[in-house]
């Protein structure tokens, strides 16, 4: 791809977008362009039609959306379907209209159904009912791999959509009533630790599996998938590789040095039981992750106590 192209990320100041950001950076892009929601509100149709009419846009990174855990989704579903159906079928189809020709759509491993076959794989897309505490993002995210779909189909465009399993890294959301399990278990373990607590909760029975991606390496695939000159189609990207919510607990406590007691609230939803995507396909073009599950949440809690926690213990430090 040409380091000169004029690349729009949507949504760079979330935790995919800016992971876009760094990595396009380091890799001598030199034409990123960011837009902050006050200076451009993707859910505005005629605001979105402008900015491409004006930008000369050369690929759009669709990493904009309404995202959230097991709580936030199943409490506000409204939200979820509206905002992420709004924010992509403006930029899709602006992106389209203004002759842009490759696009990226981010997705989640949330729109494969619940009873699926494991590791699953693309092609299970739509064989039965999702899970119902996320239908909603999931209807919308499904929504959005179709446009780039269609688009390409009925106008030669080349947009490609990426389906990340549960992504965790810098600029995460640490708020315990809408974050992912790994964010919140973090800043529960941190916070544990720091007042001498007893015990950890941790929701659900413990025995969800998951599998987790650090955002970096999403952004890594995403740089391999536009160099490749990929120019359609629907590709997981993960570890290839889950592990049980207790499991996942366990490994946070050790990073973040709680000695405590992990305590589990069945009053919690488990959600689906098991997500672990089949990554063959990408791995078969060349890429795979390289970041390694323990390296990735230790970075995260260096990044965490940064940004969030004002000082840092001796302990991350050395992480
Ligand atoms: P999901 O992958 O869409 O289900 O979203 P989450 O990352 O929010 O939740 C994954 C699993 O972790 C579910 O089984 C949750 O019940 C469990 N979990 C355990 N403790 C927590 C917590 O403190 N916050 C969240 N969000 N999930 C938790």
């Amino acid at each position: 791809m040409d380091k000169q192209a004029r690349i729009f990320v949507a949504g760079h100041r979330g935790m995919v977008g800016s992971a876009l950001v760094r990595r396009l950076s380091a890799a001598g892009y030199a034409n990123v362009i960011t837009r902050t929601r006050a200076e451009l509100d993707l859910t505005d149709q005629a605001a979105v039609d402008r900015f491409f009419e004006s930008e000369q846009i050369d690929v759009v990174l669709l990493a904009a959306a309404r995202v959230g855990g097991i709580f936030a989704n199943a409490s506000r579903p409204g939200e979820f379907i509206y905002e992420n159906l709004v924010i992509e079928t403006n930029v899709i189809h602006a992106a389209y209209r203004a002759k842009v020709k490759r696009l990226v759509f981010f997705g989640s491993s949330c729109i494969y159904p619940k009873a699926c076959p494991q590791p699953i794989r693309e092609e299970y897309l739509l064989s039965s009912p999702l899970e119902p505490t996320n239908e909603a993002y999931a209807i919308a995210k499904i929504a959005g791999l179709k446009l780039c779909e269609a688009y390409n189909r009925q106008y030669s465009t080349q947009y490609v959509s990426l389906m990340p399993t549960n992504l965790y890294g810098p600029n995460d959301n640490y708020d315990l009533n809408s974050s992912h399990v790994l964010p919140a278990l973090l800043r529960k373990a941190h916070e544990a630790k720091m007042k001498g607590e007893p015990t950890l909760a941790v929701w659900g029975s413990g025995t969800p599996r998951r599998e987790f991606l650090h955002v970096d390496d999403l952004a890594a695939a995403t740089l391999f998938v536009l160099e490749q000159n990929v120019t359609e189609g629907l590709f997981n990207v993960g570890v290839g590789q889950d592990l049980s919510i207790r499991e996942l607990a366990e490994c946070i406590c050790k990073v973040v040095g709680f000695e405590g007691e992990l305590v589990f609230d069945a009053s919690k939803p488990d959600g689906t039981p098991r997500k672990l995507l089949d990554v063959s396909r990408l791995i078969a073009m060349g890429w795979h992750a390289t970041i390694g599950l323990e390296e990735g949440i230790a970075a995260t809690y260096r990044d965490f106590i940064a940004t969030h926690a004002g000082s840092v213990p001796a302990a991350a430090m050395q992480a």
